[in-house]
């Protein structure tokens, strides 16, 4: 079991500049994806299956909230904000998210814990 300790989802949202609020929801996704992001009434919705190794726990959330970071960069062009959602996916690659996964590789999301979480919010 493992948790997301919220001091150091607050330093990632500084180190990402993230503006808008957090929900990341823990899954059991096997076959499925390991993570996923969306952006919906100005919250990000994060999805991490438990089905990995702490060490793939914590890439796969640094992934996704690379995809929100650079979502809310992409927002604050002046693009239409209701077929933003849409050119944004056609707009970003997923380079700069595994871009992510190691540069932050060291900055423990995820840490071991006696406590099993089902979603955080930040
Ligand atoms: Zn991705």
């Amino acid at each position: 079991m493992f948790t997301f300790p919220r001091e150091r989802l607050n330093e990632a949202r500084k180190v990402l500049d993230l503006k808008y609020p957090v929900s990341v929801k823990i899954t059991s996704g096997r076959k499925t994806r390991t993570g996923s992001w969306r952006f919906k009434e100005n919250r990000h919705y994060i999805t991490v299956s438990k089905m990995q190794s702490l060490n793939e726990i914590n890439k796969t959330l640094w992934h996704e909230l690379q995809h929100a970071a650079d979502y809310e960069n992409y927002l604050s062009h002046d693009f239409p904000k209701k077929v933003a959602p849409v050119m944004y996916r056609s707009f970003v690659t997923e380079r700069s998210a595994r871009n992510a996964e190691k540069k932050y590789a060291h900055f423990w999301l995820a840490v071991p814990s006696g406590v099993r979480i089902q979603a955080i919010h930040f």
